[in-house]
């Protein structure tokens, strides 16, 4: 059966709610900021955009509430021409981001994830023909691990390739960590992964001996690391002036998983992939800031 989706994310979909400060109110204290914005975002949603944005047949499987952010992501999603079909509905709050901008650009977030709690197996069993349909199927850890065990589980029976953005950090079954080709995580992520920081390309075959068939770390505009069990690699980044990093690592996980979709090899995906997310960066935003195949640099 020819795959009917080149990737299918199994994620968080959040409303972003920023708002600009001078400075952050202490704890009893209120300060006044700027008009608040509202985003669509959620590390899910962000790459399923972005990865439908770069041309992708892509399907989502998480849940919204049944508030205006549930009809304002679900919104966004569709615009990008990404498959709702298993997108559910969960009476309640949507999952919100509510995120302080100060005045250096430096970000404080406090996420309620709302509808994404409550994704469960039984949403993924609802959505296997999806999952089965897929080449690559990818997770963050911005849902419950029972439904993302499920998905792993689901998508490596049914032949699918396993991506997994191990971001925020959190413990990951051994059993799913051996799926992972690749294991995506930052520098930040990989350095609690391993209990401390260390040389970029080190890092990665050390994440290699953790479990995952392959593993790549993002180094910002140094670019990235990609290892497996052939052979490590450094790729830089294209040279752009940096605007906002804002939802970078979901555009750069996105496209991964899109060329390793269509057949690339990890290092081609990868090199590919620091093009989208330098692209990202050059615009504000996150899911505004994704670009089209003719938007990248060289
Ligand atoms: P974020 O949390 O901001 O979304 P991240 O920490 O998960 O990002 P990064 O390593 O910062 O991930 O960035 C992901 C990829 O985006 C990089 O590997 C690179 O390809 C691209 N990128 C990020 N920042 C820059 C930059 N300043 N210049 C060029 N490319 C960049």
């Amino acid at each position: 059966m020819p795959d009917q989706y080149d990737v299918v994310v199994v994620g968080s979909v959040n409303a972003d709610l920023v708002v600009g400060v001078d400075r952050r109110p202490a704890p009893g204290e209120t300060v006044l900021g700027s008009d608040l914005a509202t985003h669509p975002g959620g590390k899910g949603a962000n790459q399923a955009v972005a990865a439908a944005r770069l041309g992708g047949r892509v399907g989502i499987v998480g849940r919204i509430g049944d508030d205006g952010h549930g009809a304002l992501l679900r919104g966004a999603l569709a615009g990008a021409g990404v498959d709702l079909a298993h997108l559910a509905v969960t009476p309640g709050p949507t999952g919100v981001a509510l995120i302080t901008v100060g005045p250096d650009g430096d970000n404080s977030i406090i996420v309620s994830p709302g509808a994404n709690a409550r994704l469960t197996p039984d949403d993924v069993a609802a959505a296997r023909d999806m999952i089965a349909a897929a080449a690559v199927v990818t997770f963050q850890l911005e849902v419950p691990m029972p439904a993302i065990e499920a998905a792993a589980r689901a998508a490596a029976s049914a032949g699918a390739r396993v991506v997994l953005n191990l971001s925020p950090t959190a413990p990951v079954p051994a059993e799913v960590l051996a799926l992972c080709d690749p294991l995506v995580v930052n520098e930040h992520e990989a350095a609690w992964l391993l209990g401390g920081p260390g040389e970029p390309e080190r890092m990665a075959r050390a994440l290699l001996r953790s479990g995952p068939r392959s593993a790549v770390i993002t180094l910002g505009a140094d670019g990235v690391v990609v290892a497996d069990a052939e052979a490590t690699a450094t790729i830089p980044s294209p040279k752009v002036e940096a605007v906002d990093t804002t939802g970078a690592g979901d555009a750069f996980t996105a496209a991964l998983c899109l060329r390793l979709a269509r057949g690339d090899a990890l290092p081609d995906a990868a090199r590919y992939a620091t093009r989208v997310g330098a692209a990202a960066v050059r615009k504000p935003g996150a899911q505004t800031s994704y670009p089209t195949p003719g938007d990248l640099p060289d």
